[in-house]
């Protein structure tokens, strides 16, 4: 970016009339570098907020501290089931970032002292700091399905809700499945990250099995939930590509029916839900989520002991000050669970660069921006076949508003509700290749 187009930004994000200045902490702004900031986890939200910090202000001294040396993206990692994706293509590195100056520490971050403000990694190194951004992602609560342990996930019954060995695990498993054998996905009750995923996941592996001589195996969704994201939608194409409900290949049952799974037994190959009991060849179990682990211990997981509460205006923690939570790790919006906001990468891109911006004003004494939060999320039921949803909030009187005018979703049918028309192939068509250019750009945008 410009110094041109790095004014023009700030001046945008900050032209909001009637926002409050805040001056500049002292010991912020008496050395040459401005402020240090580290950023904790290099995922959709710490890699974005680092690469925004460093080219919205260069004089911000930013350490982005993240365990692994190559980042695997979750969205369209369904693809790579299906083949239709090589994971590769789902793979960032960080020398982008190191690039624009971001100091990156491959390294586990042990502990945060929020009073002393400073972070340590396992290496034994620490790093002081005037703001932090926690952006460590979700774990899981494997305890939650009786039988299942973290280890199980890795060897036997991945989730594969982490992009990287896993999804290759699950992926050899489908490959392995006979033809008539079947692939249980097992949903836990949300909110979990990618809301859509798990039933992009039954699409993709549906598309395998029918291109791969697997045309008798069945897809089950054993559900903790009563109804799911953009399900008109799937419901739709499941129908017209693979059959859905009694005698088709995906078959959801929701927890109402039964779909509310308990236990799982690995060695039986079985799901039970207190009462049935569903045997499959691959069994994909999603454990619930929570925080990450850093962020809980730091003590900054204060909603249902699971969840970081950020505030809205700027997505500092609630916990504590200087400390701010984006990404799956945080909860936001209603917190009664109306307009919360999605767990997703595109959510987590659009926080990063709220905090980038409400950072650097408090830095330079400007005025603090006002936020418009975005989503987008894409699901790819087949190479021919996706469909999106967008969401916007803005903030007013301390709160979330979801604004209803400039968010939408792909539509079922075109026409009206009297003479409904399909929509053309066409525009499904083009959502996959938007998919596509979606995932390229929001690569690019964290990690270039
Ligand atoms: C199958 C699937 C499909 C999806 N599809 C979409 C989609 O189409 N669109 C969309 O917008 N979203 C999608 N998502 C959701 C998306 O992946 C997440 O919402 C997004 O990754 C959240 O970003 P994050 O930065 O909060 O967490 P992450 O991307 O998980 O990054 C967290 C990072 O923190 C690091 N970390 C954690 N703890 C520590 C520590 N103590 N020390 C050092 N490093 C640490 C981790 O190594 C990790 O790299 C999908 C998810 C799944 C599972």
């Amino acid at each position: 970016m410009s110094s041109i187009d790095r004014r023009n930004f700030l001046k945008t994000l900050t032209a909001a009339a009637g926002a409050s200045v805040l001056s500049i902490p002292k010991a912020w702004s008496a050395s040459a570098i401005k402020a240090r900031v580290v950023v904790i986890g290099g995922g959709f939200g710490g890699a974005t907020a680092a690469r925004y910090l460093r080219m919205l202000d260069p004089g911000i001294e930013v350490t982005l501290i993240e365990r692994g040396t190559r980042y695997t993206s979750c969205p369209l990692s369904n693809e790579v089931l299906s083949g239709s994706r090589d994971i590769k293509s789902l793979q960032a590195g960080y020398q982008g970032l190191a690039r624009r100056g971001v100091q990156v520490v491959h390294n586990e971050v042990t502990q945060v002292d929020p009073v002393g403000k400073k972070v340590s990694t396992a290496e034994g190194n620490s790093f002081s700091y005037d703001a932090l951004v926690m952006a460590p992602g979700v774990d899981f609560d494997y305890g939650a399905f009786k039988g299942l342990t973290a280890e199980l996930s890795e060897t036997r019954l991945p989730h594969a809700w982490k992009a990287g060995p896993q999804t290759l695990l699950l992926k050899q498993q489908l490959e392995d499945m006979p033809d008539g054998g079947r692939f249980i996905i097992v949903v836990p009750k949300g909110p979990f990250r990618c809301p859509p995923g798990p039933y992009e996941r039954a699409a993709q592996v549906a598309m395998y099995c029918q291109h791969h001589g697997k045309k008798k195996s069945k897809i089950l969704i054993l559900d903790s939930n009563d109804s799911f994201s953009k399900r008109p939608l799937f419901e739709e194409a499941w129908k017209a590509l693979y059959g859905y409900g009694q005698g088709g290949m995906i078959e959801w049952v929701a927890a109402a029916n039964g779909g509310k799974v308990e236990e799982v037994n690995p060695s039986a190959m079985t799901c039970l839900n207190g009462f049935d009991e569903f045997k499959g060849n691959v069994i994909n179990i999603i454990p619930p989520h929570r925080a990450g682990k850093i962020a809980r211990d730091a003590g900054l997981a204060n909603f249902k002991d699971a969840w970081c509460a950020v505030k809205p205006e700027n997505m500092e923690s609630t916990a504590h000050k200087d400390v701010y939570v984006i990404g799956d790790a945080c909860v936001g919006g209603d917190l009664a669970g109306n307009n919360a906001f999605p767990k997703s990468a595109h959510m987590a891109n659009s926080q990063a660069k709220i905090v980038a911006a409400s950072l650097v004003a408090k830095i330079n004494g400007m005025p603090q921006p006002t936020p418009v939060y975005t989503n987008t999320c894409y699901s790819v039921v087949a190479h021919d076949w996706g469909f999106s949803v967008v969401h916007l909030f803005r903030v007013e009187n301390g709160q979330w508003v979801y604004i209803k005018e400039g968010s939408g979703i792909s539509p079922v049918t075109f026409g009206t509700k009297e003479a409904p028309r399909p929509v053309p192939r066409i525009y499904r068509k083009m959502e996959v290749d938007y998919a596509d250019g979606w995932l390229r750009n929001i690569l690019s945008d964290g990690f270039s």
